[in-house]
């Protein structure tokens, strides 16, 4: 396919899987201009699910993680800009200001500019959230003992089950009754059981933590919790990454507020990914869904919406996640439910569903395979 260097740009900002299946979906779709993708990380775009799994645990590389190797960007004729950040987004003019690069004046664009840790870091403490964050904490177990896990949501989980694996000792804190709050007290408590059994030791309802000391080894005191650690992980959530869009005068309540269809509230913009909390078709509320499979989905949608294609409205979020040594999936909207009934709390299966005004909304299960798989 030719493309038209000249012409005003299609433009994403964010180059994680959001942006890059925008930037996918453009040259699938035939869109023949030019195409700038912005990024404001060094690195290649890459897949963040496997920096607290399989990557952490050095079973995979760099190389695994790429979403696609840097010859397609050459090939789809996709202008890759690495450690640049967008800093301006006039919409009146219709420019991006990038810096150290200049302005782009573009015709349609996406924002894909994902999430960031909600928290400040506490003193001492490795978030992930990076691959170079995943590389610290990869080089730091080397040497480590005993780990203690601030955040006992999905990523925490994750992150305590992968240095549970390495051979350290894991003390995961958690200021719910159980890991992974969102799923509800069952499978919290058949999780916990699970976490037990891989050795790692979870701490419930815990208050405020602090982290004292220099040096490898560090005091972390939560209440009346205290324990002594040489590697810290903090893991207590993430927050939508709104300060262009909202700098920019668009709609942003805890995400840039999108439409089915990923439609800003400027029709020459569309939002995908984490930043974006659209109009749910199922759940008749606007939700944001932390997750990559979504967040590929909604780059599409964006690319087909700017391009008027007609297209579905985005699926429900289905992911899979690895914690406390088993695969656990999940399909839909747990966290919205008003019901909960576990159907299976086995020893290798366990399956609840979830509803919501008496209707179905979600279900999570181990080990019911190929039933629930999907992404
Ligand atoms: C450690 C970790 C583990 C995860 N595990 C799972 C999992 O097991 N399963 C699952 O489904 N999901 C998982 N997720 C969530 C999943 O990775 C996210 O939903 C997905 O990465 C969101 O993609 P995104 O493109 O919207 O945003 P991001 O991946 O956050 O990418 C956004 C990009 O935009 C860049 N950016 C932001 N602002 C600007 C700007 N102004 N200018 C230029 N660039 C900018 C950011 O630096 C970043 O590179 C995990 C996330 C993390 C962090």
């Amino acid at each position: 396919m030719s493309h038209r260097p000249g012409s005003t740009p299609f433009v994403i900002v964010g180059g994680g899987v959001a942006g890059v299946a925008a930037a996918t979906t453009l040259r699938q779709e035939g869109f023949g201009g030019r195409v700038v993708l912005v990024s404001d990380e060094h690195a290649m775009p890459y897949r963040r699910s496997p920096l607290t799994k399989g990557y952490l645990r050095g079973e995979s590389s760099r190389e695994d993680l790429l979403i696609h190797r840097r010859e397609w960007y050459r090939d789809a004729g996709v202008d890759l800009l690495l450690g640049a950040r967008a800093t301006r987004l006039d919409r009146a003019r219709k420019v991006l200001e990038v810096r150290g690069h200049g302005t782009f004046g573009y015709d349609r664009l996406v924002v894909a500019t994902g999430a960031r840790q909600q928290e400040p870091t506490l003193p001492g403490a490795f978030v992930v959230r990076t691959i170079a964050d995943a590389d610290a904490v990869r080089d730091a177990a080397r040497t480590a003992r005993d780990a203690v896990v601030v955040g006992a949501g999905y990523a925490g989980s994750e992150i305590a089950s992968s240095l549970a694996w390495l051979g350290l000792r894991v003390t995961l804190l958690g200021r719910r009754s159980a890991p992974v709050p969102l799923l509800g007290s069952s499978a919290g408590a058949w999780l916990a059981s699970r976490a037990a059994r891989v050795g790692i030791d979870v701490r419930a309802n815990v208050g405020p933590v602090a982290v004292e000391g220099r040096g490898p080894r560090r005091t972390i005191t939560a209440g009346p919790v205290t324990l002594e650690a040489d590697l810290v992980v903090q893991a207590t959530g993430a927050a939508p990454r709104v300060r262009l869009a909202r700098d920019a005068g668009l709609a942003v309540a805890d995400g840039v507020l999108v439409d089915t269809h990923a439609r800003s509230s400027d029709p020459d913009i569309a939002v995908a990914g984490d930043a974006a909390r659209f109009a749910g078709p199922t759940t008749g509320t606007h939700v944001r869904v932390g997750h990559e499979a979504t967040a590929a989905g909604l780059g599409v949608l964006a690319a087909r919406t700017l391009l008027d294609r007609s297209s579905g409205p985005i699926d429900m979020p289905r992911y899979t996640t690895e914690l406390f040594g088993v695969e656990l999936q999940v399909t839909g909207f747990p966290d919205l439910a008003d019901e909960v009934v576990e159907l299976e709390s086995g020893d290798q299966r366990a399956l609840w569903v979830y509803g919501r005004d008496g209707r179905l909304i979600a279900a999570a299960g181990v080990g019911v395979a190929p039933r629930l798989r999907g992404s």
